[in-house]
């Protein structure tokens, strides 16, 4: 019966009167309505529009409302829209087969989740069951989700082969602009940072250690690309003391960083890959497990004892065989790695050359960050209040970012166009100059 149009507000109060928010206290909530979106950009319900160089959190890889995934989406609609992950369903294996098609040729299957951290959590059991060894070696800078009590829950017997007890060490990895480790090159970082490994490994003893745990590039973390030598370092480490590797290349993965894979870029052949966001740009929740031969064959004859009701759900798998169709097709792969290269490395360095407080711009890709900081020499982050504002400056002349401590995360899709770009540009660089 409504017949005036929605306004931000209308929508704004009926979200907090009704939606329990993530990460969030209930009551200090002031979410941006969003009503639409295509392509870099997104608007509301009253005409504004805004530079998606957040792409929502680090996945609609693909831009918003790509045609060949809703396509395929409503093709799939009038098919099938749910099944069981006992049956075998052509569309859910070709989203694997696709997924294997781009990934190490050493990786024999997928698991599929519903997201990034059920396929941490597979991953995790996956090589706790490989390995009969029960740590996980992680790091401080990391982020792998939100999962973690509800098999431990369950009462029937799909609880007991997962009943660790669950030790967890955690390191520091590179990061050279905040080194943990002295060093003041790249290459002592890597050295040091894996020698601080090698150390935690032997003292907490590698007969009990199942797994490391690495974002190949961590995201939220600052977006730390790591030193070279340090993740073959890790892979040596781990063939050492036969600990499984899992890469997390859920925010990493499917063309952030201007490759397939974050680990392209690196000579390492990780047991276990995690994926999700970007493989279908999050437009169906999806996310899995990319295992290789040797773990795969573990359970040829042994019971997996891991599954989830919507475990490669059909409106999923079509979604990602569409993107990796589209991304294939229309070179997004490469057009991430040149927009990186040719538009955002150059402009966002010139953009540090302008404002004293960048203390450092890294990344690769369409997958940057800016660090801001009080003082250059003594590298003091600037505070939850700078960033609050430069928040607001930057949404008041249209461009939606991600922010994360004292960090601008420059992360548009991977379809982003180099006009696009410019004018990112231009608002950050103008934002800047109200904030200081
Ligand atoms: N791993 C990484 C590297 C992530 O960035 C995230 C989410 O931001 C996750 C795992 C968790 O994914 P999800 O939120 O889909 O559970």
């Amino acid at each position: 019966t409504r017949t005036a149009p929605l306004t931000n507000t209308d929508v704004a109060a009926l979200d907090t009167a009704h939606v329990f928010h993530s990460w969030s206290a209930q009551k200090t909530l002031n979410p941006l309505a969003l009503a639409g979106g295509s392509g870099s950009t997104v608007w509301d319900h009253e005409g504004r529009t805004y530079l998606d160089f957040s792409s929502q959190l680090v996945n609609t890889n693909i831009g918003h409302q790509h045609p060949r995934l809703i396509g395929a989406i409503k093709e799939q609609l009038d098919i099938l829209t749910t099944v069981a992950p006992s049956h075998a369903n052509h569309t859910r294996a070709v989203a694997a087969q696709k997924i294997l098609s781009h990934a190490p040729s050493t990786m024999d299957k997928v698991f599929f989740t519903n997201g990034g951290a059920d396929a941490n959590e597979n991953a995790i059991r996956m090589a706790r069951l490989h390995t009969g060894r029960d740590k996980v070696i992680s790091r401080y800078r990391s982020y792998h989700g939100n999962t973690g009590a509800a098999i431990v829950a369950t009462g029937d017997w799909r609880r007991i082969p997962n009943e660790y007890s669950r030790g967890h060490v955690h390191v520091f990895g590179p990061y050279l602009y905040r080194s943990e480790f002295w060093a003041e090159t790249p290459e002592q970082e890597a050295e040091r940072a894996l020698q601080h490994l090698r150390r935690t490994v032997e003292l907490e003893g590698p007969q009990s250690i199942a797994a490391m745990l690495l974002e190949t590039v961590p995201g939220t973390a600052g977006i730390l690309l790591p030193p070279p030598g340090y993740l073959e370092g890790v892979r040596a480490l781990c063939d050492q003391h036969g600990i499984v590797l899992i890469l997390d290349e859920v925010m990493a993965g499917f063309g952030r960083t201007g490759d397939w894979f974050a680990l392209d870029a690196f000579n390492v052949r990780p047991d276990l890959i995690t994926f999700a966001k970007g493989v279908n740009s999050g437009y169906v929740p999806v996310g899995g497990v990319i295992i290789s031969e040797e773990i795969s064959a573990t359970f040829n004859d042994r019971v997996f004892p891991g599954g989830l009701t919507y475990s490669g759900h059909p409106l999923a798998a079509a979604s990602v065989v569409a993107s990796i169709e589209a991304f294939e097709q229309e070179n997004i792969v490469e057009n991430a790695a040149r927009i990186g290269a040719d538009h955002l490395e150059p402009g966002l360095k010139a953009l540090a050359a302008r404002h004293e407080f960048i203390g450092e711009v890294r990344g690769r890709g369409v997958f940057w960050a800016l660090e801001l900081v009080e003082d250059r020499t003594t590298r003091k982050p600037v505070n939850a209040g700078f960033m609050g504002k430069l928040k607001t400056e930057l949404l008041n002349r249209g461009l939606l970012p991600f922010i994360a401590d004292n960090r601008v995360h420059v992360v548009p899709p991977a379809v982003v166009t180099p006009e696009e770009v410019r004018q990112a540009l231009a608002i950050y660089d103008d934002a800047l100059t109200a904030v200081s």
